[in-house]
């Protein structure tokens, strides 16, 4: 097993200026492992849902070679349920609702199958629970992943302090890397973030792409415009899952390697806002991957001419 993911699995209910869904099936856990299986005929999850998780959603994991053994499902109780809605600018949106349910007590467990994973990434959940997986691993991952946001900067930050202490490479938010470091330049800020722990720093930047640090090297990855954007949610999510899933699959976190696989984060997150939740990865296929890819390859390149 090559990649393993923490991560929620959840019910979301999401309004968009174009529409509105009851409880669908969402998750940190699910839009990451989703994303990495267009690379991975099998790869891991640590997670947990209630009794109240579609029996379906589960199997569907389990076809896309998702193996469900670290994922606890908890008798008599409820699935972490996250309802948010967009302004206008899709930039910018409020949490509703946030109910931790199983969320609340999870103590995350490493099967026996999982040891010796290669590579970590750490969905958006508590700094404690992050940790804990790490230090229940027997061989620490050649490269661990880390995601998070706000949230646990306002009410957990010297935890977060400790397991970014752990982690190799950080994926934030603009916002976020700004309110971590302090500091209103990314480049100051990602340096700074840099000495906290993760000598890797990846700052998304939603529909302007994203920046990559890499000890003291830079590369800057767009975001392919879209015609519409139907809802962002777990795009950020999907990026990730996306540039893990091609790390694990080609073994190189090189400078070099890691570049493409932001281009493939960033395709795959360009799919995911096309439809509510998990929808549209579902649909597509590697075909429509790369093609996607190629759009992101023209849309940067250009020859300069001698002035
Ligand atoms: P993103 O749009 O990439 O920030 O991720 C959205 C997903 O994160 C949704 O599917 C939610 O279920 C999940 N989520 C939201 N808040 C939390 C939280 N506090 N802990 C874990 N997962 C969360």
């Amino acid at each position: 097993m090559k990649l393993l993911t923490v991560g929620s699995v959840a019910f979301d209910a999401i309004e968009t200026p174009f529409g509105k869904t009851d409880k669908i099936v969402g998750g940190a856990g699910t839009f990451i492992s989703l994303a990495a299986s267009f690379f991975l005929p099998e790869q891991g999850i640590i997670s947990v849902v209630g009794e109240d998780f579609p029996k379906e959603d589960l199997a569907e994991m389990e076809a896309k070679g998702i193996d469900l053994a670290g994922l606890q499902i908890k008798l008599g109780e409820k699935t972490f349920f996250w309802s948010g809605k967009y302004h206008n600018d899709m930039n910018s949106r409020d949490t509703l609702i946030t109910e931790l349910n199983v969320l609340g007590t999870f103590d995350p467990t490493v099967p026996e199958a999982y040891q010796g994973a290669p590579y970590l990434m750490l969905g958006n959940l508590s700094p404690e629970v992050q940790r804990t997986v790490i230090e229940r691993l027997t061989v620490r991952p050649k490269l661990i992943a880390m995601d998070t946001m706000n949230f646990w900067m306002d009410i957990a930050l010297d935890e977060l302090k400790k397991t970014m202490k752990l982690i190799d490479v950080l994926i934030i938010n603009d916002e976020e890397a700004r309110q971590l470091s302090n500091t209103y330049s990314l480049v100051k800020a990602a340096a700074l973030i840099q000495d906290m722990g993760p000598k890797i720093v990846i700052i998304k930047k939603g529909e302007h792409g994203a920046l990559l640090f890499h000890g003291s090297q830079m590369f800057f990855a767009p975001a392919l415009p879209l015609e519409d954007v139907f809802d962002p949610t777990g795009a950020g999510d999907t990026f990730a899952g996306g540039f893990m899933g091609y790390i694990a699959s080609s073994d190189d976190y090189s400078f070099e390697n890691m570049k493409r696989a932001i281009i493939v984060g960033s395709a795959l997150a360009s799919f995911c806002v096309e439809k509510f939740g998990t929808a549209r990865l579902k649909e597509i296929n590697k075909e429509d991957l790369n093609q996607r890819i190629n759009q992101f390859v023209q849309l940067a390149h250009f020859q300069m001419m001698e002035l």
